[in-house]
């Protein structure tokens, strides 16, 4: 049997964060109602829960900030007092929609949307 030798590859690969799949499908419901939305801003809280919402080209919410829990009905107790705030995120990106924005256009966007989501 071979070794494995793409194990390196894989790993930087696997850091990167990205939407998993049964994010995408959240992802996707948000941007049909967002025509406006170029990406969407994920951020995944220490509990499990979820939060989203879709921005546009400025940087600006595009959609109302989505709060959910996957296969709940509901948020769990702890989001329900607290609405999931900064000190709680676990991680946060941007999925991109657009394929058409450079990279300084992104951070910006980035810092901008993540920003204002996890402030309050
Ligand atoms: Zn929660």
């Amino acid at each position: 049997m071979k070794s494995k030798t793409r194990n390196k590859k894989e790993k930087v690969v696997s850091l990167e964060l990205r939407a998993q799949k049964n994010e995408e499908a959240m992802i996707a419901g948000i941007l049909e109602g967002s025509p406006e939305g170029i990406g969407v801003a994920v951020i995944r809280l220490d509990c499990g829960c979820k939060k989203m919402a879709a921005v546009n080209r400025q940087g600006e919410p595009a959609s109302k900030v989505v709060i959910y829990r996957d296969n709940s009905e509901s948020v769990c107790e702890q989001c329900k007092q607290d609405n999931g705030p900064f000190a709680r995120v676990a991680a946060q990106f941007i999925h991109w929609q657009a394929t058409d924005l450079d990279g300084a256009t992104r951070l910006k966007i980035e810092a901008k949307v993540l920003g204002t989501y996890t402030s309050h």
